[in-house]
């Protein structure tokens, strides 16, 4: 996948479109994601025991990720990524993404 947890993501396709969030879960087997604040459904719940008064719930549905443009973290611009791979550390190979924006890695 392309889009990592706590990426700062913009929506561009969908009903969302033009939104942006922080990415709260990633579902790889399906390609989805959970963007903080984006496509919330209200559900009506009826009283539970953590919740006695029931009620509506908001919450965050999954959005396919490729709805979705990774902003990156060094030029602040929703980028298409690619992917570099470099020598970490403890000199494993890493996989890194590109900013096609500005080039950076991160
Ligand atoms: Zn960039």
């Amino acid at each position: 996948m392309h889009v990592h947890k706590n990426d700062m993501v913009l929506v561009v396709s969908g009903n969302s479109r033009g939104k942006s969030g922080k990415v709260l879960r990633v579902i790889p087997d399906r390609e989805k994601l959970l963007v903080e604040g984006v496509n919330i459904r209200k559900r009506h719940t009826k009283p539970t025991q953590s919740i006695p008064a029931g009620g509506i719930l908001e919450r965050e549905q999954p959005i396919h990720a490729s709805n979705v443009m990774v902003i990156c973290p060094k030029c602040n611009n929703a980028s298409p990524v690619g992917y570099a791979t470099v020598a970490g550390v403890t000199g494993r190979k890493q996989k890194m993404r590109v900013c096609k924006n500005c080039n950076e890695m991160f």
